[in-house]
């Protein structure tokens, strides 16, 4: 099936090709899908794109008078597509719900501890030769509270491996999981979780609820000095907002893999351009904030799964099998 790879780079390249033992006839392209670029999928019944493309009713239109039935996206959060209007367009929407939760929750714990530890100041000061501690000094994990918000499958990886480093870890759901229960998780609402934990780390889908989830009433809210981790979504947290409460020192620390305003700045090299977002500059300037551009997925084991789903669903709908991994319809 002819298939139009948006936002493709290298590694997508080399391991989407892997995966692609049916044949399909993969086109790649490095450009985001946006209205201007959904041109390039012409003649293509599948389109498979990333957390950045821009798939919304006006993408959707072209691409279903271009002959476009699938929209597979190579992730498990489907914000970035408006699946009311797929729907409308008789365009069916598949991402990936399986692949390996560990990657991104071992990322988190990792974002952590650097954040918690200093762990990239200190690597930056001993390459330029300065063994000095002082700024470098962070708190024990042990005996910690730690807030998980969304307790799916990330969510209870992380609060198992916190509870490991010897936690209490608390969480907030709309729904409750029983493995979270048995790992000793206990649910309490946003507000509580927030006042009690050291640590809070955001696991839950950016939806039109969950939108600044994290914003100025919640961080006022939250306990002094705490840590803020997001793996999850940029539109979970009101970016400025975490500036005002960096700069009082109400928020200790913040780790964070994926931004509000991502869009135009991952998963590209622009360190030889003049970067115009502010927000961005504002929070790398901190010494207290650690910043990654949406890596948290990119194990060797989430990269092949992703690979693999994608292609079991373009092979699927060639053959006109039940899409098992199609987003929930709106
Ligand atoms: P999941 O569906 O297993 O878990 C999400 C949990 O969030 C569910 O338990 C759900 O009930 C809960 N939730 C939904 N609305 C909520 C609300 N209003 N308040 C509190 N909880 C709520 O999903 P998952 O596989 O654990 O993934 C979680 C998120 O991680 C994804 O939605 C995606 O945004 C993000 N993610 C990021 C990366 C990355 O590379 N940074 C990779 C994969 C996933």
């Amino acid at each position: 099936m002819k298939t139009a790879v948006f936002s493709a780079r290298r590694y997508d390249k080399t391991m989407l090709a892997n995966a692609n033992q049916e044949g399909h006839e993969l086109r790649f392209i490095e450009d985001r899908l946006t209205p201007a670029t959904a041109v390039l999928a012409t003649g293509c019944e599948a389109v498979c794109v990333f957390v950045n493309d821009s798939v919304d009713a006006e993408v959707l239109a072209l691409l279903a008078a271009q002959g476009t039935r699938l929209v597979a996206t190579r992730s498990t959060g489907y914000n970035h597509i408006d699946a009311a209007a797929a729907e409308q367009h008789g365009i069916a929407v598949v991402r990936v719900t399986d692949y390996s939760p560990h990657s991104v929750a071992e990322f988190a714990v990792g974002l952590l501890l650097a954040v918690n530890r200093k762990i990239a100041r200190a690597s930056v000061r001993t390459r330029e030769g300065n063994f000095d501690l002082d700024g470098l000094m962070g708190f024990d994990l042990h005996g910690k509270t730690v807030g998980v918000i969304g307790t799916g499958k990330i969510g209870t990886i992380f609060a198992r491996i916190m509870s490991g480093f010897g936690c209490t870890v608390v969480g907030h759901d709309k729904f409750h999981n029983p493995a979270f229960e048995a790992l000793g998780g206990r649910y309490i609402g946003i507000d509580e979780l927030l006042e009690c934990s050291d640590v809070v780390s955001l696991h839950c889908p950016l939806t039109e609820e969950t939108h600044h989830i994290v914003n100025a009433d919640s961080l006022a809210r939250a306990k002094r000095g705490s840590i803020l981790v997001n793996t999850s979504r940029g539109g979970l947290v009101d970016t400025e907002a975490t500036i005002g409460a960096l700069k009082t020192g109400q928020l200790g620390g913040l780790a964070i893999d994926v931004y509000e305003q991502e869009a135009s700045l991952f998963f590209q090299d622009l360190s030889s351009t003049i970067i115009t977002d502010d927000v961005i500059q504002r929070l790398v300037s901190f010494p207290n904030v650690i910043v990654t551009g949406h890596q948290a997925f990119f194990t060797v084991e989430a990269i092949g799964q992703i690979m693999r789903t994608t292609i079991e669903s373009i092979t699927a709908l060639e053959r006109g099998e039940p899409l098992r991994d199609r987003v929930p319809r709106a």
